[in-house]
């Protein structure tokens, strides 16, 4: 395979090694207080797609209940010891206090949570009502991926990909929810191929935006042609597709801002991913949109930093 000298197009070719570790995607950033959508959205209705689900929940396969059996006897029983009861929890919660390390930080159920290479999140952080998109959306927009997704933005992606399919596009979803660990193992291999390029190539579990379950990586069927490798996934040239243009004229329309604009680098640490969309609601999408910025810009003028940043 040719290398690419440019370290944009360096990044393309990481993008599409992560999705040949089965990991999706790439890329990472955001967080709350002036949420504009809330967990009512959660709840919102969304009429599935009729195909059967073919979705990666992460659980173990079902398994048929065992043969039933003749209740054991009371000699049967083994003596159990009374244990104490847990004093933790077994789900993290929110810890709006921003004086707290980032590494301890889980961020509440807002929109506008920042994730940058400096505020990360808690390894413990996994978002609330994750579904996933096979349910919703055909194979030839998935691409077979068990991609998952915040509910709260399912319902604007469909109806944003609807409407792209009727003004004649191929978007393609190709990646989403990406969990603490399902990060570190896409950071491992990029250690492995590249160490001395991984900082620029990857972003480290915990400080990726796709943790937070509102991001969504499109693709494009023309990315290919365009790009000259039949295989290629992702690439800055996405913004030469029909599916990356009408993403940046629509998507905020849909509730969906851009976070690492080409000219963003210096604010959020990340090079220029024009296919990486974050759900922030119809409101902060447009203004981001019409003020030319980032979320993160935005939040860091207008908020105190949200934690403490570890030290390296
Ligand atoms: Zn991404």
């Amino acid at each position: 395979m040719t290398i690419p000298a440019h370290p944009r197009r360096w990044f393309g070719l990481f993008c599409l090694l992560v999705v040949a570790f089965s990991v999706g995607g790439c890329s990472p950033t955001a967080t709350p207080s002036t949420a504009i959508v809330t967990d009512a959205d959660e709840s919102a209705t969304i009429t599935p797609h009729p195909r059967p689900p073919v979705v990666a929940t992460g659980l173990p396969p079902t398994t048929p209940p065992p043969e039933a059996t003749a209740p054991p006897t009371a000699t049967d029983l083994p003596t159990i010891a009374p244990s104490p009861l847990p004093t933790a929890s077994l789900t993290p919660s929110p810890t709006p206090d921003r004086n707290i390390p980032c590494s301890s930080r889980i961020p509440d159920n807002g929109l506008l949570t920042v994730v940058t290479l400096t505020y990360g999140l808690s390894r413990d952080y996994e978002p609330a009502g994750l579904v996933g998109l096979s349910g919703y959306l055909p194979n030839d927009v998935t691409l077979g991926y068990p991609t998952e997704l915040r509910r709260v933005a399912v319902t604007p992606l469909v109806k944003m990909i609807t409407d792209m399919q009727a003004a004649g596009l191929q978007p393609r979803v190709l990646s989403g929810y990406r969990s603490f660990s399902a990060q570190a193992i896409a950071r491992q291999k990029w250690l492995e191929k590249e160490p001395d390029r991984a900082n620029i190539l990857s972003a480290p579990p915990g400080f990726s935006e796709h943790q937070l379950g509102t991001v969504i990586d499109f693709g494009s069927p023309e990315l290919a042609e365009i790009v000259g490798q039949e295989d290629i996934e992702f690439h800055t040239w996405f913004y030469k597709t029909s599916e990356g243009r009408w993403l940046l004229d629509n998507a905020h329309k849909y509730g969906f801002t851009l976070s690492y604009p080409f000219e963003a680098f210096e604010i959020t640490g990340f090079f220029y991913e024009p296919w990486h969309y974050r759900y922030v609601g119809v409101e902060m999408a447009t203004q981001l949109h019409e003020e030319g910025i980032s979320l993160t810009e935005h939040q860091l003028a207008t908020e105190p930093p949200p934690c403490i940043p570890d030290s390296p």
